[in-house]
């Protein structure tokens, strides 16, 4: 018997069991190697949306950069002020994103 994830709600559940426990899915039927296909699917989709997520930090991060280093001629202060929150927010989004993958990919 082994722990696997169940196709549906992502929750551990046996590889024995005919029905999800959390969720009530239906996994009879469903092989070791398809449920185990469908875990390794759902692991990349996820990762698929940590990275757009991490590239989006990245833009956020260049845009305040931009704004801080070529800030438009009109209300400066307001745009440096902008430019130092977008860096921040894209700076430690990035990390968290970095981090939260490393943990997603050794799981
Ligand atoms: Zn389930």
């Amino acid at each position: 018997m082994a722990i696997i994830q169940c196709i549906v709600c992502n929750k551990r559940i046996s590889s024995k069991a005919e029905t999800c426990s959390h969720c009530g899915a239906r996994l009879k039927g469903t092989t070791e190697e398809q449920l185990q296909r469908a875990s390794h699917l759902q692991k990349l989709k996820k990762n698929r949306r940590l990275q757009s997520l991490s590239f989006l930090a990245v833009i956020a991060f260049a845009a305040g950069f931009l704004l801080k280093f070529f800030p438009p001629a009109q209300n400066s202060e307001v745009w440096e002020q902008v430019a130092l929150y977008l860096m921040a927010a894209g700076f430690f989004g990035y990390i968290i994103m970095r981090v939260w993958m490393m943990f997603n990919k050794r799981k």
